[in-house]
């Protein structure tokens, strides 16, 4: 499925999932209570204010949830019969069906405001809704994670193969280190230069932030250390290992790749 524009009205009854949509933006308007009576923690029905043998359409404006004892107790009757009793309980239910989804439509707008920039880009670009990744995360029984997730999205098809097979047991995980300060000089606490550091950052063929593997001859951390360095003048370079940081001398390091901004990991399992 692939719409350029929000759901509205009947759709979300007669949409391709039927009452999905119906029941995500109900329970968002709604608090996840029953409008009748504020009932909370019970199973909801979705109801209809006029109901359908009246006339009462499919279209939001016409629906609320409702716990079960007040969907049996309204019965087949409008909500102005059976509210009657309590003209407080009804002007507020009626005002709240009035009420717009502020943030879901703000979220709503920055959504479609997005696409519309990406599709600009002039690659195809489709989308899926939230509570399709949801129905295919528990269809599929995995559980709830970012990573995961984003497996979850789009239309899966058993028929075409466009389904799940398997779940990656590894991920590579790369997060944005920088490359190191563009500063010249180190300022003391007014401010003023303190340390004029030197014009080239590399030192000793090695730049802060690349990866390398030192081996130590000998001493408390002898053996072999792999982590990024942070460089120093005199070649006594800072590499950080998961034990903590160590200083080697230039000598004993061996490049094993060069410092993009970025640094790279993988990590077992499915993380969040
Ligand atoms: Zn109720």
């Amino acid at each position: 499925m692939s719409t350029r524009r929000s759901l509205r009205g009947a759709e979300y009854q007669h949409g391709p999932l039927g009452g999905t949509h119906a029941r995500a933006h109900l329970r968002t308007k709604w608090g996840c209570a029953c409008a009748y009576c504020g009932a909370t923690g019970v199973p909801l029905n979705v109801d209809h204010l006029r109901p359908r043998s009246r006339g009462g359409s499919d279209r939001m404006s016409n629906l609320v949830l409702a716990c079960v004892p007040c969907n049996q107790a309204k019965g087949s009757r409008p909500v102005t019969v059976f509210l009657a009793h309590d003209p407080e309980r009804l002007a507020k239910v009626l005002e709240q069906v009035r009420a717009p989804l502020q943030d879901a439509a703000a979220m709503n707008t920055t959504r479609w405001g997005l696409l519309a920039a990406l599709t600009a880009l002039g690659r195809p670009v489709r989308c899926w809704s939230g509570s399709l990744t949801q129905r295919n995360r528990t269809v599929t029984g995995l559980p709830k994670t970012h990573s995961l997730d984003a497996l979850c999205v789009g239309a899966l098809d058993r028929e075409t193969w466009n389904t799940i097979v398997r779940v990656p047991g590894q991920l590579l995980v790369v997060k944005a280190v920088g490359r190191g300060s563009y500063a010249r000089t180190t300022p003391d606490r007014f401010g003023f230069p303190r340390l004029r550091r030197a014009r080239s950052k590399q030192h000793f063929g090695f730049v802060t932030g690349d990866l390398a593997q030192a081996t130590v001859p000998s001493g408390k951390w002898a053996g072999r250390w792999v982590g990024h360095i942070a460089v120093r003048a005199r070649g006594q370079h800072s590499l950080s290992t998961p034990a903590g940081r160590i200083n080697v001398s230039h000598r004993n390091i061996r490049l094993l790749q060069r410092g993009d901004g970025y640094s790279y990991a993988k990590r077992d399992g499915i993380v969040e």
